[in-house]
């Protein structure tokens, strides 16, 4: 696994010093993202991955002056098993969009960093068609040291990138459960890659990926494929049929697509549009929007209160003597929280 990509912060202790020498300017900032200066907004995303104190308080300053530009995209997520042909379905219908006038940039949650210290999606050069072109911007999975982190990072930097004027946000992460959700959670619309032949159990899909998808696409239909991923497609159609319809009225597709190939692509773009069109129309759209926006709040303050609550220097000191004496089974785990919290209240 290369693990060059992972700011651990045991593997390079100096990363805090290196974030802390960086200067960021809010006001070029800003000025930059308003114009579209993909090196501004490059640099505004380092911003906002950094953990350092100072410059999370300059990330929120530079957020809240976003915000009035944000909400104008369409957020697309896309996930699959690794091989399935993620980036190259990307790259094909990122090009399609740019030729549609569209302006793209295209985010990853790489939930591998967290679990293996390494990365499945960054270690090979990806989408270099989209890469070199103006109208796209792809941003690599930030580095976290948890999916939630990573997630809350992402979600601010889908407002950069609207800011910016990206029309249609990508967002792409491998199946493996967690980071599916956390894509869900902050998309419009979600759409699952899988393989021609093969039950969900052989290619290693969930259940509950399969209820939160709104376009199924069975991929690599081409060349001697081309029946059996019919046949796939035909399956799926009728195991979706047994899930309960989507409250906002939407009847999950099944497509068959060739990333490769470039076949099916367009097809894509009408299930899109006519999706957004849809929930647009029975207003499922802004009260999805509403939804996720709530939950990020939930999150946001779930996470600062726990590194508040860390932080109290009573708690700091007593928390690893509790943890060890909970793992010993000295305590019980119950205790232990208890007694942490009435120490955080007294003072
Ligand atoms: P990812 O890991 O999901 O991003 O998958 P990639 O896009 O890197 O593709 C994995 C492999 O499948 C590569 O060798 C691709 O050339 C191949 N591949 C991707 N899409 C297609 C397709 O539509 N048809 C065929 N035949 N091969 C494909």
């Amino acid at each position: 696994m290369d693990q060059k990509n992972t700011p651990d912060r045991s593997i390079n202790p100096n990363l805090n010093k290196l974030q802390r020498k960086v200067h960021f300017d809010i006001d070029s900032l800003w000025a930059g993202i308003q114009k579209g200066d993909v090196v501004q907004l490059s640099k505004a995303i380092t911003l906002i991955e950094s953990t350092h104190a100072k410059h999370q308080e300059l990330s929120r300053q530079l957020l809240e002056r976003c915000m009035p530009l944000t909400g104008n995209s369409i957020r697309i997520g896309i996930t699959g098993t690794p091989g399935v042909g993620k980036s190259t379905f990307i790259e094909a219908y990122g090009s399609q969009l740019i030729e549609a006038g569209e302006k793209i940039a295209v985010l990853t949650i790489d939930p591998s960093s967290q679990i293996s210290k390494g990365s499945i999606l960054g270690d090979k050069t990806r989408m270099e068609k989209l890469a070199g072109h103006p109208m796209a911007f792809i941003r690599p999975s930030p580095a976290g040291d948890s999916l939630g982190g990573v997630a809350r990072k992402t979600r601010e930097t889908i407002m950069l990138c609207e800011a910016a004027g990206y029309s249609r946000i990508l967002i792409e992460t491998v199946g493996v459960g967690q980071s599916e959700i956390a894509v869900h959670s902050m998309v419009d619309v979600f759409c699952l890659l899988l393989l021609p032949g093969g039950g969900d159990e052989l290619q290693g899909i969930k259940r509950g990926i399969m209820e939160m998808a709104d376009i199924v696409l069975v991929n690599k239909a081409d060349e001697d494929r081309i029946k059996m991923a019919q046949a796939t497609k035909r399956d799926y159609a009728n195991a979706l049929h047994l899930l309960p319809p989507k409250s906002n009225g939407w009847t999950v597709q099944v497509m068959t697509v060739s990333g490769l190939q470039g076949i099916g692509i367009q097809a894509f773009e009408s299930q899109i549009q006519a999706y957004i069109e849809q929930v647009k129309g029975n207003d499922s759209f802004h009260k999805k929007r509403a939804e996720q926006a709530s939950y990020w709040l939930e999150e946001s303050l779930q996470q600062q209160v726990l590194n508040t609550f860390l932080e109290h220097p009573e708690v700091a000191s007593l928390y690893p003597k509790l943890k060890e004496q909970v793992v010993r089974n000295q305590i019980s785990p119950f205790t232990a929280s208890d007694e942490l919290i009435q120490r955080f209240k007294k003072k």
